[in-house]
This record gives structure tokens, sequence and C-alpha cells, in this order.
């Protein structure tokens, strides 16, 4: 398999060549035909697996594909994880495919500055990187809306539920459209996690790697 196959833009291309990015990850070919063709996914995959690139690059491209969108507010792509230290790492891996393609991606997460973050999502992005709690208190002050959203990515499912963050997740699910797409990865499948993932989910694929 290779990246090529997934028809990825020129632009896209690059990026990822610049990444040394050879050939897909076993979840990468997996998941990437999947999430491309617009179908939901449940992922059980591990951080080190390249999860990350395969959720990544399919939003890129989602984004790429609405541009009567551009003139509206809030991120299209809008993905939530259980700690601040992943959603940097999310984010680091969001921009280096993003920057080439004009989309601006926006982290959110405790420890920083409430009103430099208010500020950043007023001044607007395509994709947020965010840990639930924190996305709560943007939404609630209104530095961000969820009527452009069309793509959410929950990573590490398992352990956000194991934080705590379930009624946070439910209430900003509660907030993005309905016909979004919607992807749910997690190391382990609870029971809990598994009556979410009915709930939230369109007919999802699953993937296991
Ligand atoms: P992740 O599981 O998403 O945290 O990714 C683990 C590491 O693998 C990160 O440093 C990625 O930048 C890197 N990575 C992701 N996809 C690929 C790939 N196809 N080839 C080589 N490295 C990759």
């Amino acid at each position: 398999k290779t990246f090529a196959e997934a028809g990825f833009s020129l632009e896209l291309m690059k990026a990822i060549a610049k990444q040394a990015y050879e050939k897909p990850t076993p979840i990468q070919c997996q998941s990437l035909p999947i999430v491309l063709s617009g179908r939901d996914i449940i992922g059980i995959a591990k951080t080190g697996s390249g999860k990350t690139a395969a959720f990544v690059l399919p939003m890129i491209v989602h984004i790429m594909d609405q541009p009567e969108l551009a003139k509206e507010e809030g991120p299209i792509g809008v993905v939530c994880a259980p700690t601040r230290e992943l959603a940097h790492q999310i984010y680091l891996e969001a921009k280096k495919f993003a920057k080439a393609n004009g989309i601006r991606v926006s982290a959110v997460y405790g420890g920083m500055s409430k009103l430099e973050q208010f500020k950043e999502l007023k001044s607007g992005c395509e994709i947020v990187v965010a840990t639930p709690g924190r996305l709560i208190d943007m939404l609630k002050m209104k530095a961000v809306t969820m009527s452009r959203a069309t793509y959410l990515v929950l990573d590490e499912a398992d352990r956000m539920f194991d934080l705590g963050f379930e009624p946070q997740i439910r209430s900003i699910v509660g907030q993005i459209r309905p016909d979004r797409q919607t992807l749910l990865f997690s190391a382990t499948m609870p029971r809990k996690i598994e009556k979410l993932a009915r709930e939230i989910l369109t007919d999802p694929v699953r993937v296991t790697v």
C-alpha cells in the first residue's frame, strides 16, 4: 500500500514526503480508504501506531473538499483528546499537513491562558484540537461555534472516560450536527465506550490493529 493510492492532492503528498513517511502504517492502510469514503470508524489502536495521521490526513481532505464554507465561522474538524500532552501532539501533527493547505489549527487545553485561547479561537480556525473541559469553557464563553463542524474525532476515548470526561464529551457531541462524520479511537473497548459508539456513530466500520 502507498499514500498515492489514497488519492491525496499534490500539496498533501508533498507534506507527507516532507515528513519522510514512506508508506502508510497498518492502521493508516486500514482506515484511510474507509474514512476518505466518508464513513464513521471505530479504531482500536494505541499511540505509536500512526493513528493521528490516520485521522488528520482525511480531515485535511474533508476540509479542502468544502470551499463553499470558507466564509462561515468555527472549526470544521474537531478533535477531543484526554490530556494536554496528547492534544499538543495532535496539534503538531495536524500543523504539519494543514499549513501548506492554508488550514488553520488551534489547540485548546488547560494550563494555558483562557483569554489567549479565546482570542485565538475568535481569530478563526478550521481545526480545533482540545481537551473536553477546556473546549466546553470556550463554547460557554462563545469563543467558538460548532455550526460548521462536520468531522469529529474522539481520540483515546477510553482514557477520556477514565478521566471523567463522559459528560463533557456528550455535551460537545450534542452541539455538533448529526450529519457529521465521526471517528472514535480507543486502545480498549469497555462496555461504556461501546455504548457511546452505538449512540453517536452512524453505521461505523471497526478497525483493529
Ligand atoms: P501516533 O501513533 O499517531 O502518535 O504516531 C506515532 C509516530 O509515528 C509519530 O511520530 C508520527 O509522526 C509517526 N508516523 C505516523 N505515520 C507514519 C508513517 N506512515 N510513517 C512513518 N512515521 C509515521
